[in-house]
This record gives structure tokens, C-alpha cells and sequence, in this order.
């Protein structure tokens, strides 16, 4: 792994949970939208925690000088607490990576594909979207958004220029604690909608791609795979604990009480 001291240049609000944090790195690198570095942090007993983010930024044409990380609060866990509480500006952190070969799209992957994140599981995908906006691709791409709330839609701005500018990409929404007056739809993604979606695209999928919660990822796949979809064009990639690392927190817990 290769590890370099990045340090904080801007920090966003992006929502109530999110922030995006931007660092430089002393050693630019190249990468594929959709990869992931890692974060390490050391206390000064030597106590060591590291996660994984997925670049937001897109990679440039070359070694992209700016990371965009959009991490969410988590109030229980270790580093997004630190990063949201603690970090700031000027402050140095330990990058790892880029990592991550499997949940990667770049336009000459072809298309059209349909990109469905739940909350901070977008991140990946703006970085696919700002590079294919970067490089002037019309591959057809739907983006389905799943969020809680309207104040939880990441990039929202950002997303509907880019879906105003009539260059083969739409972005549906999906708000499943929000009923009340707005142009999305209210409630879960479920196969319905994804079969709706599916069928308004004029080309076969060649390619879905699902990130967020494990739950999401879950029910977003089951939810493809019962819409028609080959679940051999299907990649996913899962944030947070599994239920079985849930499961052991929670116990622990208990036990420590
Ligand atoms: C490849 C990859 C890319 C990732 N990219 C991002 C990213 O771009 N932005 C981002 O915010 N996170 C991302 N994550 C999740 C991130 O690595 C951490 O899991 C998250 O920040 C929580 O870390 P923590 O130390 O604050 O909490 P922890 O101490 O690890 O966990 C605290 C509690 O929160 C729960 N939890 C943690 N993450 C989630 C989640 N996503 N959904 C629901 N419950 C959760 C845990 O089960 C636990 O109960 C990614 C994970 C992977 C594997």
C-alpha cells in the first residue's frame, strides 16, 4: 500500500451528515472513477483506525491534484465522528491507496449503464459523471439517487445541471421519509421502479452498478435482479459494517453494560 501524508485544503457541507473533505496530496496519483483510498488515523497512544472512501473528484486527465472525500456522520463510530468534529483545515491525514478494481466505470466501458446509490453511496458515482462530463461523453447513464430526505441529496445542484445539459444522462430521485410536496418519488426503491426505469431505456443495460448501506445494496439488488436484470452485469459495492460485524458490536456492547 502506499501511503502519503495528505493535507485538508477545503471541508464542504453537503448535507446535516456530510461533509466533503478535499486534500492535496504531496504525490498526485491516477485512478479509475470509482476506486476508493483509504483513511489512517493514529492517536498518540498508537492506536490505529483506518476506513474506506470512494473518490467523489474526477480523475483529471492526468494525476488529478484535489481528492473530494464525501464522508458521512456516523455518531457511534470512530473515524467519521473524527473527521467531522475534529479535522480541519491545514490538518495532515494518512491516504492509502487508490484501491478498488472491480467497481470502476469510465464512458469507453460503454453503456448505457444505470448507477443506483444510496446516500453517501453516490460518491463513486459523481466521480464517474464528472469525468464523463470532463472528457464530453454521451453514453447514456441513469442515475437512481435514494435518500431520506430532500436536505440528504448530495450534489443535488451538481447532478441537475449535468441531467439539464441533455447529454444522455438522467437522474431519477427516490426520498423514502419525505412525502410531502416535491417532484420525486416518495418511498423505497423497489422492483417497480426499477423496471420502469429499465424499460424507458432505449438500449438493453449493458451495465448496473449499486453503492451504499449493505441493506440498500441488498434490496436495490434483489430489487434489479427481479426487474429482468442478468445479475452478471450487476457490481455492487457495500459501505459499513456487514450484519455479522453489526451483530459482534452489538454484543460487545451489551456485554460491556
Ligand atoms: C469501498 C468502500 C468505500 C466507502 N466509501 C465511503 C464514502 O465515500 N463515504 C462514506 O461516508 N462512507 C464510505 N464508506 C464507509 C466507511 O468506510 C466507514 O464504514 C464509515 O465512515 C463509518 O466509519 P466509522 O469509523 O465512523 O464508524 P464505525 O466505527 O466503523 O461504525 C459505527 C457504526 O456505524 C455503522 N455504519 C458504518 N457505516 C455505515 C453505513 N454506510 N451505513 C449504515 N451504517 C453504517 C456500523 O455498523 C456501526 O454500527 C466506504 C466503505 C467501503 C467499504
Amino acid at each position: 500500500m502506499n501511503w502519503q501524508n495528505a493535507i485538508i485544503t477545503r471541508i464542504e457541507t453537503l448535507s446535516p451528515r456530510v461533509k466533503s473533505f478535499f486534500f492535496r496530496r504531496p504525490e498526485p496519483f491516477s485512478f479509475r472513477p470509482g476506486q476508493h483510498v483509504l483513511l489512517r488515523l493514529t492517536a498518540p497512544d498508537g492506536y490505529r483506525a483506518q476506513r474506506s472512501y470512494s473518490i467523489a473528484s474526477a480523475p483529471g486527465l492526468g494525476t488529478a491534484e484535489e481528492l473530494e472525500l464525501a464522508i458521512e456522520r456516523f455518531d457511534d463510530g470512530e473515524v467519521s465522528p473524527f473527521m467531522h468534529d475534529v479535522a480541519q483545515v491545514e490538518d495532515e491525514i494518512e491516504i492509502g491507496g487508490p484501491i478498488g478494481g472491480h467497481f470502476n466505470w469510465s464512458p469507453e466501458d460503454g453503456g448505457p449503464v444505470l448507477f443506483i446509490g444510496g446516500g453517501s453511496g453516490v460518491a463513486p458515482f459523481m466521480s464517474m459523471l464528472r469525468h464523463r462530463a470532463a472528457i464530453v461523453s454521451q453514453v447514456p447513464v441513469v442515475l437512481v439517487f435514494s435518500a431520506r430526505l430532500r436536505e440528504d441529496l448530495l450534489f443535488f445542484d451538481e447532478l441537475s445541471k449535468l441531467a439539464a445539459s441533455g447529454d444522455g444522462f438522467s437522474l431519477m430521485v427516490a426520498l423514502t421519509r419525505e412525502a410531502g410536496a416535491h417532484p420525486f418519488r416518495a418511498g423505497r426503491i423497489d422492483t417497480e421502479f426499477i423496471a420502469g426505469i429499465v424499460g424507458a431505456m432505449k438500449m438493453p443495460v449493458r451495465q448496473v452498478m449499486i453503492c451504499g448501506s449493505h441493506p440498500f445494496v441488498e434490496t436495490a439488488a434483489e430489487g434489479t435482479i427481479a426487474a429482468g436484470i442478468d445479475p452478471a452485469i450487476i457490481k455492487t459495492e457495500r459501505y459499513g459494517a456487514t450484519d455479522v460485524q453489526a451483530e459482534v458490536r452489538r454484543l460487545a456492547g451489551a456485554l460491556k453494560r
